[in-house]
């Protein structure tokens, strides 16, 4: 097994399987700890929460949801909400990140911070500065080049002079 195909075996691990198939019809609610399994013993997940750590997981609502896209932190109460079609189908080591990522939304909505302040670009926004500045710091931990980063960082709906940005204000090298 190769570095990365340790790492990814250790991620896989993670996704429970439920008693049901997230495909299924409608909208769901189902608590974090449920399906993510074990994101307690993670330092990165321990390093956002601390002592907190589990019982935070063991409360924290995810929507499962016909959403287009990724998954986002809900600004009215603080739950995650998670694209069912990304969830089935993405990769799994851009799923965890983004759940690294997301948690940090979630700690920053309990801390009362304004998640989607209008104030500033996407890419600009101290809140998502520190979620990726977190999320790249795990992703190095995990083993992962910057071009593998780069390719984490790099979504669709992303500009090119965006992306950049981002990458320069989290230290990632672009090739
Ligand atoms: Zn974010």
């Amino acid at each position: 097994m190769t570095a990365i195909e340790y790492i990814l075996f250790r991620i896989l691990r993670l996704f429970r399987k439920l008693p049901f198939n997230i495909l299924g019809i409608g909208n769901r609610k189902i608590i974090f700890a449920e399906y993510f399994k074990d994101f307690e013993k993670i330092e990165a997940v321990k390093g956002i929460f601390g002592d907190k750590t589990q019982e935070i997981l063991n409360t924290l609502e995810v929507e499962l949801s016909w959403i287009m896209g990724y998954m986002y932190v809900d600004g009215s109460d603080g739950h995650l909400v998670i694209s069912k079609g990304y969830l089935s189908s993405g990769d799994k080591t851009d799923i965890y990140l983004d759940l690294i990522h997301e948690l940090c939304h979630v700690k920053q909505f309990m801390d009362g911070k304004e998640l989607f302040d209008p104030k500033y670009e996407y890419v600009d926004r101290p809140t998502e500065i520190e979620a990726y500045r977190y999320t790249v710091q795990e992703a190095r931990r995990l083993g992962l080049s910057d071009e593998r980063i780069c390719l984490y960082l790099r979504t669709e709906w992303m500009g090119e002079n965006d992306f950049r940005r981002l990458a320069r204000s989290v230290n990632v090298l672009i090739r």
